[in-house]
């Protein structure tokens, strides 16, 4: 029987927009150990009321709200509903790609933890082991649903480990800080676990091009960095007290983040500190999933 492809694309879309609902729930609670994930349920952050299940529908309660709370009206970060049509359109993306195969269910939850690293990183400069750690097992594991597959993921979780690291040990020995954090080298060794150690070249290298192109773009445009110059930063803390020395525009992220920030910040380099890598490693790793092959065989056929 045939199942017409507007009902699969609506139902796969709807079931993306739940998990990036659920997403939205693991990027808030995952990084603050002392809130579960599955309890209690969505709450204001303004008044701590309860969201009623009929508002707390993917993308359309955001609209239908006019973007604030129901009842404090305070408004609601626009970061909840691009999570849920993000998920959603990744969902969409995938099953146009793959189509309906096990290749469509298993880059869909490796894009999923992705989405939460991404946005957990651009919030906390972290990227929890909670994901990490078991996302390299999980990779690893579902590796073997293609014959041979396993080496190409277990060289490439273990080439993407220690490249990384040994980058990162080598810059820490040079300059004497830390530049790239050790959740990044588990980032790649995750990424080389579900895309074998193949990916690990073009993930570098287009995340290293975008990472570079956003700095740039940043600089020119004048967007403040945050943490700032290590020299105001300084500054700052002499005269106000380390609490005072937060970036004026973090507090929005604060709110949502009861973690403190990473003490690492004041020592990094502040362009390094100031973009976290772990987004660029990510989108560059959804990448390789629509152009990976487009780019290796034009790379053979090219040179
Ligand atoms: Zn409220």
């Amino acid at each position: 029987m045939e199942i017409h492809p507007a009902i699969i694309g609506t139902l796969l879309g709807f079931l993306g927009a739940m998990i990036g609902s659920f997403l939205n729930v693991v990027i808030c609670r995952l990084p603050d150990d002392e809130q579960s994930i599955v309890r209690p349920r969505s709450r204001c952050p303004g008044c701590n009321t309860t969201i009623r299940w009929y508002d707390n529908i993917p993308v359309l309660s955001f609209f239908i709200l006019k973007m604030r709370c129901r009842n404090c009206r305070q408004p609601i970060s626009w970061r909840y509903p691009v999570v849920e049509a993000m998920t959603a359109g990744l969902a969409l993306l995938l099953w146009w790609r793959f189509g309906l195969s096990k290749e469509l269910a298993v880059h869909f939850v490796f894009t999923a933890a992705l989405i939460a690293v991404t946005f957990i990183d651009l919030d906390l400069r972290i990227i929890p082991n909670e994901i990490s750690l078991p996302g390299i097992l999980i990779g690893f594991g579902c590796s073997f649903l293609w014959p041979g597959f396993w080496k190409d993921s277990l060289i490439g979780l273990l080439v993407g480990g220690g490249v990384l690291f040994l980058l990162s040990e080598g810059y820490a020995l040079i300059r004497r800080r830390e530049g790239m954090g050790m959740g990044d080298v588990k980032l790649l060794a995750l990424l080389g676990a579900w895309l074998g150690w193949q990916s690990l070249l073009f993930v570098l290298l287009f995340a290293s091009i975008q990472g570079v192109l956003v700095a740039v773009f940043m600089l020119i445009a004048g967007v403040k960095l945050k943490p700032p110059l290590p020299e105001e930063w300084e500054l700052e803390e002499q005269d106000q007290g380390p609490e005072a020395a937060q970036p004026p525009d973090s507090v929005e992220q604060q709110e949502n983040s009861p973690v403190e920030e990473d003490q690492d910040d004041e020592e990094t380099p502040f362009l390094m500190a100031a973009i976290p890598f772990g987004p660029f490693l990510a989108i560059s790793a959804v990448e390789y999933l629509f152009f990976g092959n487009w780019f290796y065989t034009w790379m053979r056929g090219g040179f």
